[in-house]
C-alpha cells in the first residue's frame, strides 16, 4: 500500500475515507492548501519561498521532516504571514471544512492561536469572527453537497506569550458563537502549565473544557501539570504518558505492565490522549521508543485500554490526512475495521460537545461504520 493512498481498504473492504470520522487535533495554520498560500501571499506581498504549488508543498514536507525544531518553526512563520487579514482567515477556514469533508470527517474541532493573527490589524475578536465566517460558509458548502458536519473552534494560547488570559477571556466571550474550548500550544519544555495557573482558575470558574500540549516535548511533569494546574479534560498528543509506565514481561496473549500513577489516572479518568502518529515521528515525541511507526507507543495505550484518539496535527506539514493516519496505523497494527471504530468513539465521547450531541455523534459512528462493513461484504 501507499502511504498516501486515502483509499486505504481495510481487510473488509471498507474505504477508510468513506467512514465517519472524528478530529479532534488540528491546527487551522498547520492545513492550508499551497495553492491558497500561493495566492493569499500574492494579495499581501509577501515573499514565498517557492511560489509553485508542488514545490511548496515539497519546502514545507522537507522542513517538516528535518528533525530540525527550528526548521519546522519557520514552516508556520510562512502560513500565518498569509493568515493576517480578514479575507485570509475566513478562506483558510472555509478550505478546512471542506477538506475535512472530502475526507469524511463528520465533526472538527480546529485549534488556532488568535493572539498570531493580529499583524495586519484585526483584533481577537474579528480573527474569531473571520475564522467562524469560514466555518459556517464551509458547512453551506457541505450541505450543499448533502453532506454533513460541525466544527468548533478551539482557541490556543501560545505559552511563551502573555497573553493567556486574553484568550481564554475571548473563548469564554464566544462560547455561544462558535468557540468549544481552551488549548495552549507553543514551546512545552520549561513552559509548563503551572506558569498559567491563573487563567486555568479562571477557565475552571467559567466551565470551559480545556485540553493542553503536554507529553509531546516535555515528559511526566509535564502532563501532571497538565492534569493539576491545567484541569485538562484531554491532553495534546500526550504521547509521553507511556513514559509512567513499565512493561514488566510478555508471552503470547498477556502483556504483564507496571503503570505509575499520572498514567493510571490519566487512564481511569478516561482522558483522551490526542495522538498524531506521523506529526509524533517527525518531532521526536515518541524518539524514546524509537523512529519507526511501529515503535509508537499507540497500540501499547490502546491494548491497556487508554482512550486513544487518531489526529493529523498539522496536515500540511505531515503531507497527512485523518484516513492516511489511520491506515498507517492499521497497516503497522494489522487494526481491522472495528479498532477504528473503537479510535472515533473514543474521540465522540471527548469532543467538547453537550452529552447529548456526543451521543448522536456516537449513534453517527456507529451507524456509518456498520454501512460501510455492509459496504466491504
Ligand atoms: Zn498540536
Amino acid at each position: 500500500m501507499a502511504l498516501t493512498d486515502v483509499n486505504y481498504l481495510l481487510a473488509s473492504g471498507a474505504s477508510i475515507r468513506d467512514l465517519p470520522k472524528i478530529s479532534l487535533h488540528d491546527h487551522l495554520d498547520g492545513g492550508l492548501r499551497p495553492q491558497t498560500i500561493i495566492e493569499l501571499a500574492d494579495g499581501v506581498g509577501y515573499e514565498l519561498p517557492e511560489t509553485e504549488p508542488q514545490a511548496l508543498a515539497g519546502w514545507f514536507a522537507e522542513r517538516s521532516d528535518s528533525g530540525s525544531l527550528l526548521e519546522y518553526l519557520k514552516t508556520f512563520e510562512v502560513t500565518c504571514a498569509v493568515m493576517q487579514t480578514r479575507e485570509g482567515l475566513v478562506r483558510c477556514a472555509r478550505e478546512y471544512v471542506n477538506d475535512l469533508v472530502a475526507d469524511g470527517v463528520i465533526y472538527g474541532e480546529v485549534r488556532w492561536a488568535p493572539e498570531q493573527h493580529l499583524e495586519r490589524g484585526l483584533s481577537l475578536d474579528d480573527a474569531v469572527h473571520a475564522v467562524q465566517e469560514g466555518i459556517d460558509e464551509g458547512v453551506d458548502d457541505a450541505a450543499h453537497l448533502g453532506r454533513d458536519i460541525r466544527v468548533g473552534q478551539l482557541l490556543s494560547a501560545m505559552r511563551q506569550g502573555d497573553r493567556a488570559r486574553d484568550i481564554a477571556e475571548l473563548a469564554v466571550r464566544h462560547r455561544l458563537d462558535g468557540v468549544v474550548g481552551f488549548d495552549v500550544a507553543g514551546p512545552e519544555d520549561g513552559f509548563p502549565a503551572s506558569l498559567m495557573a491563573g487563567t486555568f482558575d479562571y477557565l475552571a470558574l467559567q466551565y470551559l473544557p480545556v485540553t493542553v500540549h503536554a507529553g509531546e516535548a516535555a515528559g511526566i511533569d509535564s502532563i501532571r501539570s497538565a492534569l493539576f494546574d491545567g484541569r485538562a479534560l484531554r491532553l495534546g498528543h500526550g504521547v509521553r504518558i507511556a513514559e509512567d509506565m513499565e512493561v514488566d514481561s510478555e508471552d503470547a496473549d498477556t502483556m504483564y505492565v507496571t503503570v505509575g500513577p499520572v498514567a493510571q489516572w490519566v487512564k481511569d479518568r478516561r482522558i483522551a490522549l490526542e495522538l498524531s502518529p506521523t506529526s509524533n515521528l517527525q518531532t521526536g515525541a515518541i524518539a524514546a521508543w524509537g523512529s519507526e511507526i511501529e515503535k509508537h507507543p499507540f497500540d501499547l495505550l490502546y491494548q491497556l485500554g487508554f482512550a486513544v484518539t487518531v489526529n493529523t496535527d498539522n496536515r500540511l506539514m505531515s503531507n497527512t490526512t485523518l484516513s492516511r493516519e489511520l491506515s498507517i496505523l492499521a497497516d503497522a497494527f494489522s487494526y481491522d475495521v472495528s479498532d477504528l471504530e473503537v479510535f472515533q468513539q473514543n474521540a465522540a465521547a471527548a469532543a467538547f460537545l453537550p452529552l447529548e450531541d456526543r451521543e448522536e455523534l456516537a449513534d453517527q459512528i456507529a451507524h456509518g461504520f456498520d454501512q460501510g462493513l455492509d459496504a466491504g461484504d
